[in-house]
């Protein structure tokens, strides 16, 4: 069976689209592995890495968008016409091996959500709402990725920031996730209030089911040789080393590369747009680690 992998961080612009679309690419690319890259943001960055929005726009007025397969699941009634194979993108890049599930600027209706799970509640007579809602969250993406979890060696969940419903679906959902970071003092706070999240999702569930999803390991994103970042970058890397232990945080780093932010420029991660750049042999050899991990 495959690994499902989300990156995750509280934060915004730490670079987790920009990993999750570059490790997908590296493993498809250099490992003949067969991924999938699910979009969980609605500002759809990981879908305009690996697609134009010209076909974005096409897609999307095909209702061949995630918003669909979560409609179908919020809305039972409603008569699917798609399957997920239909909305699946295969050989985005022209890359055979790498798959997606474009996202949308409107995943879904959260009034819709708990109206729906509010009738479940009457319908079974359930005063635990909570109970119900936490069932839904747990298993929404799974439900989601069950008929091509196992088409895949790798299923990459481009979170969102934040902490929003599909997030914590897709921790529930997850064997591992990633944590990208910037080397700044602020970050470790971010982790750590990742950590605590995820520790709480366990708790709350426990009763129910057994979510076990684990770390991989931290990634230092856009990280700069320059003097005074160096000084914060080894405080920070101290302060999480004391907390996470020295496995935690991957060798390799990826440093602040211009090729990187212009790739999407290309429709196409820095991995196929310049593959000589630092930035690029940067996420070569951090899959590269990845693998050794795993
Ligand atoms: P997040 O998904 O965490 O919000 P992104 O991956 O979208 O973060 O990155 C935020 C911005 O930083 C994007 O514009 C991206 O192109 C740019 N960026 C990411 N990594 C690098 C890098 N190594 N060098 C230069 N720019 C980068
Ligand atoms: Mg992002």
């Amino acid at each position: 069976m495959g690994y499902v992998i989300a990156t995750a961080n509280m934060k915004g612009g730490v670079g987790k689209t920009t990993l999750s679309v570059n490790l997908a690419t590296c493993l498809a690319k250099n490992y003949g592995k067969r991924v999938l890259v699910l979009d969980l943001d609605s500002q759809i960055s990981a879908t305009l890495s690996l697609m134009s929005p010209v076909d974005f726009a096409k897609y999307r007025k095909q209702r061949k968008t995630l918003r669909y397969l979560i409609d179908a699941i919020i809305t039972p009634n409603l008569r699917l016409k798609l399957t997920i194979q239909d909305i699946i993108q295969s050989q985005v890049c022209n890359l055979p091996g790498l798959d997606l599930i474009p996202g949308d600027i409107d995943l879904y209706d959260e009034f819709v959500v708990s109206e729906m799970l509010h009738q479940q509640a009457v319908n079974l007579g359930e005063n635990n709402f909570e109970a119900i809602w936490n069932r839904f969250e747990r298993v929404l993406l799974g439900k989601v990725l069950e008929p091509i979890r196992d088409d895949y060696d790798f299923i990459i969940l481009d979170c969102a920031p934040g902490y929003n419903l599909l997030t914590r679906s897709a921790l529930a959902t997850s064997n591992y996730y990633i944590l990208p970071a910037k080397p700044e003092p602020l970050s470790v706070v971010g982790i750590q209030l990742l950590e605590r999240r995820i520790a709480k999702l366990k708790e709350s569930h426990e009763q129910e089911a057994n979510i076990d999803i684990k770390m991989l390991g931290i990634v230092f994103t856009m990280s700069n040789a320059n003097l005074l970042t160096g000084r914060y970058y080894k405080q920070v890397m101290q302060r999480v080393q004391q907390d996470f232990g020295d496995g935690k945080i991957f060798p390799t780093q990826i440093p602040v590369d211009v090729n990187v932010a212009k790739a999407v420029d290309s429709f196409m991660p820095v991995v196929l747009s310049s593959p000589g750049s630092s930035g690029s042999k940067a996420f070569i050899q951090l899959t590269q680690e990845m693998l050794q991990k795993l």
